[in-house]
């Protein structure tokens, strides 16, 4: 997608602070961080949420995941725990329509979010 920030970053036009990288998935600090780690994980290809997701680009899932699990370990906050979470459509806060996963840590998250 030409206009996507998300893919721009992905594809390392625009500058982000990245934290993990490898050949389908990069991950980076959120620039308006809501805990002490704040990092959003992207597929380098364009997705536009969850429900965009298909039996072909699905795997991608487990690629973030894999991620996810590094980047915890990376930052140290693997023992402690984290929150990963995605939001999926309009009604859920999504603001960019590029696929992307939240990892937060670093404090006490409360439950259920607002
Ligand atoms: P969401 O509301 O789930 O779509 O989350 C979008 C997130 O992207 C927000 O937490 C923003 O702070 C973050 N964000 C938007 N643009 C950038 C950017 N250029 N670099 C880093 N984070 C960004």
């Amino acid at each position: 997608m030409n206009d996507c920030i998300f893919c721009k970053i992905g594809a390392g036009q625009v500058k982000a602070t990245l934290v993990y990288e490898d050949d389908r998935v990069v991950a980076f600090r959120d620039a308006h961080p809501q805990a002490p780690v704040h990092i959003l994980i992207i597929p380098k290809e364009h997705i536009d949420r969850v429900s965009a997701l298909t039996e072909q680009t699905l795997p991608l899932v487990v690629n973030i995941h894999r991620a996810a699990i590094k980047i915890a370990e990376q930052e140290g906050i693997i023992n402690d725990g984290f929150r990963l979470v995605t939001n999926s459509g309009k009604m859920s806060g999504q603001t960019v329509n590029h696929l992307h996963y939240h990892l937060m840590a670093g404090r006490k998250l409360s439950w259920p979010p607002g």
